[in-house]
């Protein structure tokens, strides 16, 4: 079941309760059962599952509760709360410190994400601040080091290889020396994940992590894997000591509940969780944050970060706003930073409500109606960019233009033309609010 499935169907099961006439113990018993089975197929492990029905129970004890309203208030925080918990490894996850280096080995098996997640976590350290770079260590699998550094190319990140040396700790070791000289902060150790046997690439492992001496082991699970995760990681964890977790692939059609168990488990923070394939596709893991995403209570301070980190250029239309105009410039600037942000499903989940609103809706036709817009504005003129729109209503031969060069209907160009007038509309009345609070202001 995949995670989001997961989400809706343990908040219909205390939606449903809430909303009953006849709140007993007959019903509170059948939320409880339904939240279990929905955890049960998403491969969360059967003892944690009967570890959550008794404490959502020691929670609420149900002949106490007071009134009907307040029932249901507690009803619902009991099972938020408790479903924190079961993701809640309660221990610290690492935090790199500024000015040192920051030594991080990555271990996982082989298609787990590893290669994909050190570029990524290597971005994320970039982008706020940290001097952030890459070592391949993986001399096993023929086309690792060219994986990486096309990664690395593409993010601009620094990065080390050795294709003439067969002993990956000496070429782990080459790296981080080197990156250490060179005053790095965040130099991340990419190791492999296959060997012909088990105990190799255990062996090899242990001695990366001798020769390099990391300041964090980072494990990368897969959460397509479901069950097997415990003992994947039960796995590593005695061999490598890893003290994070990153889980990948939790947008795929995966049970995650494998990968929460595996965590629950070996009492290891997950520390972020790939969210897709794309560089862009890293979150930071909350507890509180996750559970409140995954039952559709949106992540406002999540979407501020995102969008904080895509450094979105929104100076000119900011400064618009505040004058109270609104170009048709402004409107595609606003559409291209939309579309910088990621598939339009990920960001209705961190705004709430937002998520049940886009249910059934497809990204790919959100994204191409993005592109069309986008066509439409790129066949405007400077003229027409800039101005409140008006000159089309006035001359509509230029919607005929506009729609023949960009390749879309004249309907469209109407459609983006009253979409950009409607917030011209609304960004007039703010304007003119703010207007009338500085006059306010300055008779005080
Ligand atoms: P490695 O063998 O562990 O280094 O794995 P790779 O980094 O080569 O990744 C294996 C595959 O998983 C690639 O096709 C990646 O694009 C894909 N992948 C990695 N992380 C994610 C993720 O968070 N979501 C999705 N959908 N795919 C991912």
């Amino acid at each position: 079941m995949v995670l989001q499935d997961l989400g809706r169907r343990i908040n219909a099961a205390v939606s449903d309760l809430t909303r009953s006439a006849n709140l007993d113990e007959k019903a509170f018993d059948d939320m409880i059962k339904e939240i279990c089975s929905a955890l049960l197929s998403a491969d969360v492990n059967v003892k944690l599952v009967g570890q959550l029905r008794k404490s959502i129970r020691a929670q609420v004890s149900f002949k106490d509760l007071p009134t009907h309203t307040n029932k249901k208030r507690i009803i619902q925080k009991a099972v938020f709360d408790q479903l924190v918990a079961l993701v809640d490894p309660h221990a610290e996850p690492f935090k790199p410190r500024k000015g040192k280096p920051n030594v991080i080995m990555f271990v996982g098996l082989q298609g787990a994400g590893k290669t994909t997640t050190c570029t990524k976590l290597a971005r994320h350290y970039q982008t706020r601040g940290f001097k952030a770079c890459l070592v391949c260590a993986d001399t096993f699998r023929a086309g690792a080091f060219d994986q990486l550094k096309q990664n690395a190319t593409r993010a601009k990140i620094p990065f080390y290889g050795n294709l003439t040396q067969t002993d990956p700790a000496v070429v782990a070791l080459e790296g981080v020396t080197r990156f250490k000289k060179e005053r790095f902060e965040i130099i991340i150790v990419d190791t492999s994940g296959r060997h012909r046997q088990e105990a190799d690439l255990f062996n090899e492992m242990v001695q990366i992590q001798k020769a390099v001496q990391p300041d964090q082991t980072i494990m990368v699970l897969d959460a397509t894997i479901g069950q097997q995760a415990e003992a994947q990681s039960k796995a590593f964890k005695e061999t490598a000591d890893f003290g994070s977790i990153i889980i990948t692939k939790t947008d795929g059609s995966a049970s995650g509940g494998g990968a929460i168990s595996a965590v629950a488990a070996t009492h290891t923070p997950i520390v972020f969780i790939g969210t897709g394939e794309h560089m862009l596709d890293l979150e930071k893991f909350q507890p509180r944050t996750f559970i409140s995403r995954l039952l559709g209570m949106g992540d406002m301070a999540g979407l501020v970060e995102h969008v904080q980190s895509l450094k979105l250029d929104q100076k000119d239309t900011m400064k618009h706003i505040q004058e109270g105009i609104f170009t048709v410039r402004d409107l595609r600037d606003q559409i291209q930073n939309m579309m910088k942000m990621g598939p339009l499903s990920k960001m209705a989940g961190m705004i709430p409500g937002l998520s049940n609103m886009m249910e059934g809706m497809n990204d790919e036709d959100g994204t191409m109606k993005m592109k069309r817009m986008i066509y439409i504005c790129d066949s405007m003129t400077d003229k027409e960019l800039d101005s409140d729109g008006k000159l089309f209503i006035n001359e509509p031969a230029r919607m005929t233009r506009v729609a023949h060069g960009s390749g879309t209907s004249v309907r469209e160009v109407e459609d983006l033309l009253s979409q950009q007038r409607m917030m011209a509309g609304m960004v007039k009345k703010m304007g003119g609010m703010q207007k009338n609070m500085k006059n306010a202001q300055g008779a005080l």
